[in-house]
């Protein structure tokens, strides 16, 4: 059984002094940052954003759950982006997107997470995973997203960490996108759930 949660979240200030003042097309609509105890194949979202790996071919955790549930569709497509545009595999911090096969979603979005630890502070570029997403999402004129904690497992980024990263890009992209009214944490087990709860309060 799912267990949802919702943050709010202040996404600038809103004129409320003005009686006359609507909101426009600008203005952020995205109100809350959803934090859900599931299974990111599960969702009934625009596009569900895959921790894949440079690859792009296929992986454990949330990536093999998204291609056994979603079906070789989904691995089809990957395989064209490699025989293209991303002959090099997809970069650290990059997304695209694919078909979602038979999951519920529309699309899944593809993205790679940063490995821990690396010599350098690599936190922009899980930042980036998230802001990218979003920007392919936007472009999918996607109204829902769903995530799931990238990089905080076989990448071993910590929870504690990648929850504060993930939460605050988040929340500044989404004053950039209109469109985007639900964005959702998927998180799999109860630990990273409480962490997640914490960094958002
Ligand atoms: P990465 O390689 O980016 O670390 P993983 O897929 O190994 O990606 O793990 C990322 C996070 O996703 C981990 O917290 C893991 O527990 C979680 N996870 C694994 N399977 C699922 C799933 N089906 N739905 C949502 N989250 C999942």
């Amino acid at each position: 059984e799912l267990e949802i949660h919702l943050i709010p979240v202040v996404l600038g200030a809103r004129d409320f002094d003005r009686p006359s003042s609507r909101p426009d097309r600008t203005m952020p609509n995205v109100d809350l940052i959803e934090l859900v105890l599931g299974d990111i194949t599960e969702q009934d979202v625009d596009v569900i954003v895959n921790a894949a790996n440079s690859s792009l071919l296929g992986g454990g955790g949330v990536d093999g759950a998204i291609h056994r549930k979603g079906g070789p569709e989904i691995l089809a497509e990957c395989r064209k982006l490699r025989a293209g545009h991303y002959g090099g595999g997809l970069k650290t911090g990059q997304a695209v997107a694919t078909t979602a096969g038979r999951l519920r979603a529309r699309w899944v979005v593809h993205t790679v997470g940063p490995v821990w630890p690396s010599t350098e502070d690599r936190s922009h570029l899980l930042a980036d995973c998230y802001r990218n997403s979003m920007h392919v999402a936007a472009g999918l004129e996607a109204r829902s997203i769903a995530f799931p904690a990238i990089s905080t497992g076989v990448y071993r980024w910590p929870v504690e960490s990648a929850a504060e990263i993930a939460l605050t890009a988040i929340t500044q992209t989404t004053k950039e996108m209109p469109g985007i009214v639900v964005v959702r944490m998927v998180l799999f087990d109860q630990r990273t759930y409480d962490v997640f709860q914490s960094a958002a309060r």
